[in-house]
Parts: C-alpha cells; sequence; structure tokens
C-alpha cells in the first residue's frame, strides 16, 4: 500500500517553470500549498540515474532532505521508438546548454532521417513518458510512471507549451501539443497519466 501524503505544503523539485505551472493546475484540487525548488533557492541535483524513475526519486530526495518538507519530483522525455529510446532520459541534454529545443527537434529529425525511418510505417512513433517521486523526510518514496503516445511531424508546429511539444501529435489528434491550449494538453499528458496514479495511491480518501 503506498504511503497516503496528508501533509498542507509540498514542494516542486523543478526548475522548470513549464512544469512548476502543470504541476501547479494538476494539485489545483488537492488543498496544498505548493512551492519550488527554485523560489526556495534549492540546489539542483545531478541527474546520475539510468532510467526515469531513478533520476525522478534523486530529485524528490534532494529537494525533501534540504527543506524538510515533502518534495514532488518528475524525470521526463521524449522516447523514439525507431531511434532505440533516444533521446530518452538524455531529452534535456540534447538541446545543448541554451537549452535550444528547435536544435534538439532538428536533431531527431535529422537521426530519424538517418536511421531510415520513413521507410516504416511506425518509423515517426515516440511516446513522452514521466515518473513521479514524492519522497518525504524521512525518506520514504512512492514513484508512479505515466505516458502519452503519438507521432513525431515536421515541420514542427505550435508555440505553446515547452520542450519538444512542437513536433509531437499525441494519438487521437492532429494538432502538435505544442498547438493545443494548455488545460488540453495537461488533461492528456504524460505528467497527468503519472499524477492519476499518484493521486490514487497518495492522496484518494
Ligand atoms: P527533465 O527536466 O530532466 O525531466 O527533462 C525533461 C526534458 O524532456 C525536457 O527538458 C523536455 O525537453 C522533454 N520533455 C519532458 N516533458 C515534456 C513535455 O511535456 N513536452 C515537451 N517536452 C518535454
Amino acid at each position: 500500500m503506498p504511503r497516503r501524503f496528508d501533509e498542507a505544503r509540498l514542494v516542486v523539485a523543478s526548475h522548470n517553470t513549464g512544469k512548476v505551472r502543470e504541476f501547479g493546475d494538476l494539485l489545483a484540487d488537492h488543498r496544498i500549498d505548493v512551492t519550488s525548488a527554485a523560489e526556495l533557492g534549492l540546489p539542483e541535483p545531478e541527474e546520475t540515474g539510468a532510467t526515469f524513475p531513478a533520476n525522478a526519486e534523486i530529485k524528490a530526495h534532494a529537494a525533501a532532505a534540504a527543506c524538510g518538507l515533502p518534495a514532488l519530483a518528475d524525470d521526463s522525455g521524449l522516447v523514439v521508438e525507431a531511434l532505440g529510446g533516444a533521446p530518452g532520459i538524455r531529452s534535456a541534454r540534447w538541446a545543448g546548454p541554451e537549452k535550444d529545443f528547435a536544435l534538439a527537434m532538428q536533431r531527431v529529425e535529422d537521426e530519424l532521417l538517418n536511421a531510415g525511418a520513413m521507410a516504416h510505417e511506425q518509423g515517426r512513433r515516440a511516446h513522452f513518458a514521466a515518473a513521479l517521486a514524492l519522497a518525504w523526510p524521512d525518506d520514504h518514496v512512492e514513484t508512479f510512471e505515466g505516458a502519452v503516445h503519438g507521432e513525431l511531424v515536421w515541420p514542427p508546429r505550435g508555440n505553446r507549451g515547452f520542450g519538444y511539444d512542437p513536433m509531437f501529435v499525441p494519438d487521437g489528434y492532429t494538432i502538435t501539443f505544442g498547438e493545443m491550449v494548455p488545460a488540453q494538453k495537461h488533461r492528456i499528458s504524460h505528467r497527468a497519466d503519472a499524477f492519476r496514479k499518484l493521486v490514487a495511491g497518495c492522496f484518494a480518501a
């Protein structure tokens, strides 16, 4: 049985404003006072894990230990089947030190072309994956995983969202995450999927 979350405050262990906003939306119904690691000036630990859950747990543990509050962290990324799962846990790093996602999306497209992915019907399949870790200051942690599947398009479209959103069309839609209103994306995203599991496991009455 996952541990129940009964606290009044929670730190979102992220310095990414897009993610903090998305978590704020997701937590809005739960009457929890949410602050972010950036607001508290917490350092960002190195993501040395080999999987999304391992990296989410590193970030959640680090924030909970640093501020003595329960901390929620995610690790997420774009997983492209034809690229053997790349960029995966390296999704942020593909954008380089300037966090240039036009560059990162161009690399995905170039590598798909190099891999001859267009020759296969499934060549442009991808999913966003998210792991959510909720850590308490006593080191207990609960971890949940979510995903949203879809197809990669080129050229990128839309300037809502962040990261690889402009090249990802979720299954059942014709517009990219970059073209979608945030509330709609937040309902179907990989983080929302993991979040529903977190709520069922730790927040449900
Ligand atoms: P993290 O901060 O280590 O989890 O890195 C996640 C990276 O994956 C982000 O910098 C984005 O590049 C990408 N990513 C994760 N979630 C999304 C999303 O919802 N839309 C677009 N890109 C995403």
